[in-house]
């Protein structure tokens, strides 16, 4: 069957992350200590209170320990500091993962600067931004690096594909570039300054959209059966009405590609999936 005749294959992303937290859960039994994720949140930002939940739970519910640090909106940046120094020399600790956005009042660079590398499980800091485009063991970014692993899960190769990134995000589509070169595909990054970008787009036999714009790749920017994988994550308010997430890639894609990623449901599991995995890889780097 071609995609012409064929709505794409549902990538779907529980079963993915699921397959993830087990082998997860399973290094974490083999080593002789508890790997433990120290998680730092300032403020009460409703959307940084519900992702930091998340990510205590699941790390729970995967046999690690998690420590939330919850600070109140007016720390100091010198606080915040001293805070990260304690739990880098902390033996205990494996991971920490300061959620963002900071209050203001921060200087972001700073604080991620100071964070020691090999705990670094979010994978922004330079150290890590460099051991990723060396190709040498480090921390990753956890969405992209989800990215990969679902992509492998669902056996779509991408060694020697021409792929596409839309977007250069440190987060997102910069260290997804340099996951890709590493696995051997050919690489094009684009962005907002692209020029013809559905001629470029056309040219993927993976194409993967980290723009943050709702329903922004149309079917006429796909090449007929190829992997669309839709990073984005949209909130549309509605009068009313709990809000809805929407991707970046129209529904309509699903009629042109071979395999899609739907949103919700699709690489938002995997985010906190791979920073579980980062931490329990970070207490294997660690150990040894
Ligand atoms: P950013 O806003 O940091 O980056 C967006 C990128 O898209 C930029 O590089 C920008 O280009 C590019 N872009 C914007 N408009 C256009 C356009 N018209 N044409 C081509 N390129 C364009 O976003 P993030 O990378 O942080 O996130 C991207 C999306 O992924 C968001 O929807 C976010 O919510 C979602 N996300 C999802 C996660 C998950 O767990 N599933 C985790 C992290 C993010 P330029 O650099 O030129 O400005």
């Amino acid at each position: 069957m071609t995609a012409a005749d064929a709505p794409a294959r549902v990538l779907a992303g529980p079963p993915a992350a699921q397959a993830l937290l087990d082998d997860t859960a399973r290094r974490a039994a083999r080593l002789p200590f508890t790997p433990e994720i120290a998680i730092v949140r300032l403020g009460e930002d409703p959307a940084s209170v519900s992702y930091v939940r998340g990510k205590d739970a699941k790390a729970k519910e995967a046999g690690l320990n998690s420590t939330v640090h919850a600070l109140p909106d007016a720390t100091t940046e010198a606080d915040l500091l001293a805070l990260i120094g304690q739990l880098n020399t902390d033996p205990a600790v494996n991971g920490i993962l300061v959620q963002l956005p900071l209050p203001a009042h921060i200087n972001e660079e700073r604080v991620l600067n100071a964070i020691d590398p090999d705990k670094d499980v979010d994978g922004f800091h330079p150290m890590n931004v460099g051991r990723l485009w060396t190709n040498t063991p480090g921390n990753v970014p956890c969405t992209p690096q989800g990215v990969m692993f679902l992509l492998r899960h669902y056996g779509i190769e991408v060694a020697g594909r021409r792929v596409v990134v839309i977007g250069r995000s440190n987060i997102v589509g910069r260290p997804m570039a340099g996951l890709l070169v590493n696995a051997h595909a050919t690489v094009t990054v684009a962005h907002s300054r692209t020029q013809d970008l559905p001629a470029v787009t056309r040219e993927a036999d993976i194409l993967i959209a980290a723009v943050g714009r709702a329903h922004f790749v149309t079917p006429d920017m796909v090449k007929p059966g190829a992997v669309v994988v839709d990073v984005g994550i949209n909130r549309v308010e509605r009068p009313g009405k709990k809000p809805r997430l929407l991707g970046d890639v129209h529904p309509d894609v699903a009629g042109v590609a071979s395999a899609l990623t739907p949103v919700p449901g699709g690489v938002g599991p995997m985010t906190i999936a791979q920073l579980l995995g980062n931490t329990v890889a970070a207490a294997e780097r660690q150990r040894t």
